[in-house]
């Protein structure tokens, strides 16, 4: 049944939502939304929402999407009414997200894309919600050459290799949102994310921006693992939660990449990151690490059209204002987040 929402404020769940992502997104949407969070804290971390815990229309609900939930049961909702104003919007970003988790966590990795989507999507067959489902350039695999993805590109996997709970689940994934969607007829979208960086990324899973500054406010090498010419893309949180609303607004169902295609050599970028914290430390480059790939660039032509979207941060902007972030930390919280 289809429920018409009855207050001014629109009920909003965000999957993920104490993760790097998801809580920059809950940030943005209490600000006209009522905002349901659900995470288990398996990536995500209660720094990221801390914030949030005593806004009037915000409410977290630490569970396992692994495990269905019924939103109705839960006391904790009732201010959200959900029996008669149902859910509008669902952004599904619940998945443990780092090239470190991947090895850590791989059943996890599966289970959050295959039953953990099924639940999201079932709620969202519920209360004919509409949804945002993150899915990412790891659904490409490897890059073959140097050219932008377009959407229509199948990709290049090896299904069973150290990264492949993450870029199989992904996929996975992917074909239940398009399938419930032709099933069911419901508004369900897909946003293809590439790298991403900004303040709140967790500082131990191997992601480089994080890793960079950290060694680097720390005095010691900056590790690249990889070889001198490697490049990549960053796009800053900033650019990404925007592309995720506009999203969400539009009629696009997609999948649309979203990312910033702008390409550096990641030892230009370590060395601007050094630069900007202002001590000496050196770069050093170490081989790839089994879990950790080459990156794609993003071919973000449907994204301009259809959302009207292009990044607008600069690299050097958004690294400034990550490690900004990062200096803002008091230093046994940093060190104690390091080592988790
Ligand atoms: P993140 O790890 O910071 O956030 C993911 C959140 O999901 C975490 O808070 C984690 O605790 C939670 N989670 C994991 N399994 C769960 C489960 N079973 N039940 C409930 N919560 C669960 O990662 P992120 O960078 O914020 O990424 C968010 C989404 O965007 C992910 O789906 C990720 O695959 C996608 N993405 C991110 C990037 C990037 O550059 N950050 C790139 C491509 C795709």
């Amino acid at each position: 049944m289809k429920r018409k929402p009855i207050f001014e404020r629109k009920n909003v769940l965000v999957t993920g939502g104490a993760g790097f992502i998801g809580s920059h997104l809950c940030d943005e949407l209490v600000k006209t939304a009522k905002v349901i969070c659900i995470d288990n804290f398996l990536t995500g971390s209660e720094e990221n929402i801390n914030h949030l815990l005593k806004h009037p229309d915000f409410e977290f609900l630490n569970h396992d999407l692994s495990e269905p939930i019924n939103l109705e049961d839960l006391p904790e909702l009732k201010p959200f009414q959900i029996a008669f104003q149902g859910v509008q919007e669902i952004y599904h970003l619940a998945c443990p997200t780092s090239p470190k988790e991947y090895n850590r966590y791989p059943i996890e990795t599966l289970l959050a894309n295959a039953h953990g989507t099924r639940n999201v999507l079932e709620i969202a067959r519920k209360y004919e919600s509409k949804l945002v489902h993150t899915s990412t350039s790891a659904i490409y695999g490897e890059p073959l050459e140097n050219a932008a993805y377009p959407e229509t590109y199948w990709g290049y996997i090896d299904p069973i290799g150290p990264r492949s709970c993450y870029n199989e689940g992904k996929r996975f994934a992917e074909s239940l949102v398009v399938n419930y969607r032709q099933k069911f007829k419901l508004d369900l979208k897909i946003a293809r994310i590439f790298n991403t960086f900004g303040p709140r990324m967790k500082l131990t899973d191997g992601r480089m921006i994080p890793d960079f500054v950290y060694n680097a406010m720390k005095g010691k090498d900056v590790v690249i693992y990889g070889e001198e010419g490697d490049t990549s893309t960053f796009c800053y949180i900033s650019d990404m939660i925007e592309a995720l609303l506009r999203l969400m607004k539009s009629h696009e169902q997609g999948p649309v990449n979203l990312g910033n295609p702008e390409v550096y050599p990641i030892g230009d970028v370590a060395q601007k990151v050094v630069e900007f914290v202002g001590t000496p430390a050196k770069l050093t480059y170490e081989p790839r690490l089994p879990f950790t790939a080459r990156q794609g660039v993003p071919d973000i032509s449907l994204a301009k059209e259809k959302l009207g979207w292009f990044p607008v941060v600069p690299l050097e902007e958004g690294l400034k204002r990550t490690i900004d972030y990062m200096k803002g930390m008091p230093a046994v919280t940093l060190d104690a987040l390091r080592k988790e």
